[in-house]
């Protein structure tokens, strides 16, 4: 059980950047695993702590690396989510290198520090790295409701979640700018992030463990038959999912500011079904109800932060395996011979979508192919997809 876990929630713990190590003589994958980027979510941090700990106690092998890193140290000390800003919306090429060269307008705030130091120790890992890189992310929400797994829309990272064993919601990070798990997903490595459940529920950190192990076994950085009380992990996972759908896709986000004095309504949980104009909230402009139906994701009930909620659908398993065999085949080179559609002229992996034009079929055909990130100017949809997308050579 977790009886040292609802301690630690509420007990005072100095939090250090290395919250645990450990370097195996053989070669293999490095783990990088990062809890409490938002600080008040400790859970992470100490699901990591109880994994590296017991391989350590059992004398388990490790093949590789694991590195748990701490996130926003400050912020976990002060049990709050952030000081300055929002540290998981900040992992931009432009902002990471203006942090790294010192040279930041107005001089670096709290959560610059704590980027510079985590991003040191990143990439100190991968300079050591002796195989392929795993990057995990933990995350707990101030609403209640199952647990899941967000991954960027690469086959590869797919693969790897569904190995582990929970819902997987597709498209939940191509949403917002600067989260950490895009930004390592867009340098090729294998990323998941887990959104475990409520802050302070110590079934949150079971579940962030049950993750872990799971995921030492799959990307082989532990035997997996020498995984300690394999099927627990396995049973605490498919309980605590059984009514979830397994692939959820993201189509909405309602974006908030402070200003905007967002109040979501209350009793909303995780994959809670939710009808088309339903009213979830109110801000200063009046009601905020559903552009459509679906089911809720991530309803804001904090006082910080940028998300107010996501509505999202279930992705069908066909459809998962048929954009798997499309990619595969490579035909989304061929997606800017589609009526609208041009190839972006300077990004790559980008096209052009003419709206007007495009309405005559889905604009779910883009998704298939991967093509997920969506800035919208006037008549045009910018679209791109992820570098990286092929599956891991073994
Ligand atoms: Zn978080």
């Amino acid at each position: 059980m977790s009886g040292d876990g609802a301690g630690l929630l509420t007990a005072p713990t100095e939090y250090r950047r290395i919250n645990r190590q450990i370097i195996g003589e053989a070669p293999g994958p490095t783990l990088i695993l990062v809890g409490g980027i938002h600080g008040n979510e400790p859970s992470g941090v100490i699901a990591a702590r109880r994994v590296l700990d017991r391989l350590t106690a059992e004398e388990i092998p490790v093949r590789g690396e694991i590195v748990a890193i701490n996130g926003n140290l400050k912020a976990l000390n002060g049990k709050q989510r952030y000081l300055d800003r929002d540290l998981n919306r900040q992992w931009s090429e432009r902002r990471v290198e203006s942090v790294m060269a010192g040279n930041v307008a107005g001089g670096l705030d709290a959560e610059d520090h704590e980027l510079k130091e985590i991003w040191e120790q990143i990439r100190a890992a991968v300079d050591r790295a002796r195989g392929e890189i795993y990057f995990i992310d933990m995350h707990t929400s101030s609403a209640d409701g199952a647990p899941f797994l967000t991954v960027g829309d690469t086959l590869r990272n797919r693969a790897f979640a569904m190995e582990v064993g929970l819902p997987l919601i597709l498209g939940l990070e191509e949403q917002v700018d600067g989260a950490l798990l895009e930004f390592m997903n867009n340098r090729g490595y294998v990323t998941l992030g887990i959104e475990a459940g409520q802050h302070d529920c110590p079934k949150s950190i079971d579940h962030h463990e049950a993750v872990l192990w799971r995921a030492l076994g799959t990307s082989g950085a532990i035997e997996r038959s020498r995984t300690p009380e394999p099927e627990r992990w396995i049973d605490v996972l498919k309980k605590a999912s059984a009514s979830t759908p397994k692939v959820i896709e993201v189509r909405r986000r309602h974006a908030i500011t402070s200003e905007d004095d967002f109040r979501m309504r209350p009793g909303y949980r995780n994959f809670q079904p939710v009808a088309k104009k339903e009213h979830l909230g109110d801000d200063r402009r009046g009601q905020v109800r559903a552009v459509e139906s679906g089911m809720i994701l991530l309803p804001l009930y904090q006082g910080q932060g940028n998300d107010g909620f996501f509505l999202c659908r279930e992705f069908s398993r066909l459809w998962l395996v048929v954009s798997t065999y499309l990619r595969r085949l490579k035909l989304e080179g061929l997606m800017h011979w589609l009526p609208g559609v041009s190839q972006h002229p300077e990004f790559e992996r980008t096209l052009v979508v003419n709206t007007r034009v495009a309405r005559f079929y889905p604009l779910e055909v883009f998704h298939l192919f991967g093509y997920r990130k969506r800035r919208k100017k006037g008549d045009l949809l910018v679209v791109s997809r992820r570098r990286y997308d092929r599956p891991v050579s073994a």
